[in-house]
């Protein structure tokens, strides 16, 4: 096991947090920071595969998070008036009895994550911005905005795709890049059949709707937009109204009820990945500060919580710290590139207007590779 006196995890979003905790259950003395007043995370959902709800059922939250979300095993493809046309398996985790898809409010898995932090006695600090790293050959004096330091001997940046620290340690590092989608998130009260992942397919965009609470399903809807334009947050419930004319079944009424008072959110897609090696000194990138992954897995937070798992795995079984973060980066290496990589291939495809079959092979791979242990 690498000794360290104090580990500080730079970022408070949902690899952070599961960082912590997964350095805590190993017996590290872990603080975080996290720049905004508080650790939690703008009202939408989020769609949790099966090796993220392994890895939550690792990190101790998985009944919390059951409880909380919607899950079930298996996916649908439909076409645009709702006919389906695929029912998709799910790839069920060897030795794992859990379900293989489904969703959970951000906000509230933050809150799930963050009552954990408490729980395993996690020191938290909110508001708090690093601003500043500097390294010596026996720890790290962490700056913040505040103009107090702190001194530790091992950060962790989970500082998301934007990262900070990605930029200032890396500046050559590959940057995220747009990759041509932008995606329409919307919350709506949940039919009784859309009681799975389900996808809609055959029109412009392409729609999912997915379960994430008992009563309330999550709306995403990929677009084309290659000149990437600007979209003005009034404008944009008009604009989802707009997009889902084409689409006939439970959408119909999703639609119907969008209105000045929904709560929409659009974003254009980016993604990237960092070459190896993902430290340098004390200082190791985590999550989307590593590998800035499309939504079209829905595998990005599940990639974060999996190198929590792994960054906690390689300390406690390696002697120093160098040898950890090199066998950390080893290992996470091949899947993040998977996801990432696949994920583009699908957006790619979408754009290409390919048959609803070529995306279900990409897709079926790439569950089939990420069910395997990590
Ligand atoms: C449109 C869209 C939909 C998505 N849908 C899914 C999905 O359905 N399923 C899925 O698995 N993934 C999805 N993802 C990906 C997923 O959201 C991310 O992979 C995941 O949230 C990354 O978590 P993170 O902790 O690495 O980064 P973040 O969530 O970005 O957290 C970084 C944190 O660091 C803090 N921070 C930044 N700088 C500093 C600083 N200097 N000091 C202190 N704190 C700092 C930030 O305030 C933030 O809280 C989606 C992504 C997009 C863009």
């Amino acid at each position: 096991m690498v000794k360290l006196e104090r580990i500080l995890v730079l970022g408070g979003g949902i690899g952070g947090m599961c960082a912590a905790i997964a350095l805590a259950r190993k017996g590290y003395h872990v603080d975080l920071c996290e720049a905004q007043s508080e650790l939690s995370a703008q009202g939408s959902g989020l769609t949790l595969m099966g090796p993220a709800l392994r890895a939550l059922h690792k990190l101790g939250v998985w009944p919390a998070v059951r409880d909380a979300g919607n899950f079930a095993t298996g996916s649908r493809i439909l076409d645009a008036q709702g006919k389906v046309i695929v029912e998709r398996d799910g790839h069920r985790l060897p030795g794992l009895d859990l379900p293989t898809a489904g969703g959970i409010l951000r906000p509230v898995l933050h809150d799930i994550l963050a009552n954990r932090l408490r729980e395993v006695g996690i020191l938290t600090h909110v508001g708090l911005a690093a601003s500043e790293l500097l390294q010596s050959a026996d720890d790290v004096e962490v700056r913040y905005v505040d103009g107090s330091s702190s001194r530790h001997d091992l950060v962790v940046a989970a500082d998301g795709l934007m990262s900070s620290t990605r930029r200032t340690l890396w500046p050559e590092a590959v940057k995220p890049a747009f990759t041509g989608q932008g995606c329409w998130r919307l919350i709506a009260e949940r039919p009784a059949s859309i009681d799975r992942p389900t996808f809609y397919v055959g029109a412009p965009v392409t729609v999912g709707a997915v379960p994430c609470s008992p009563t309330h399903m999550y709306v995403w809807v990929l677009q084309h937009v290659p000149d990437n334009p600007w979209v003005d947050p009034a404008a944009q419930p008009a604009l989802l109204r707009e997009l889902l004319e084409p689409f006939g079944g439970d959408l119909v009424e999703v639609r119907q009820n969008i209105g000045p008072q929904s709560n929409v959110n659009y974003r254009p897609l980016e993604a990237f990945l960092m070459e190896a090696p993902w430290h340098k000194g004390r200082v190791v990138l985590l999550g989307d500060a590593a590998h800035g992954t499309t939504p079209h897995l829905a595998s990005g937070a599940g990639m974060a919580m999996e190198d929590a798992l792994v960054l906690a795995d390689s300390l406690s079984t390696h002697e120093t710290l160098d040898a950890a973060l090199t066998a950390h980066t080893q290992r996470r290496v091949p899947r993040c590139t998977l996801v990432v990589k696949n994920s583009v291939a699908i957006g790619d495809a979408e754009m290409r207007h390919e048959p609803a079959a070529t995306l279900n092979e990409i897709m079926t791979r790439s569950h089939k590779a990420l069910v395997e242990m990590y």
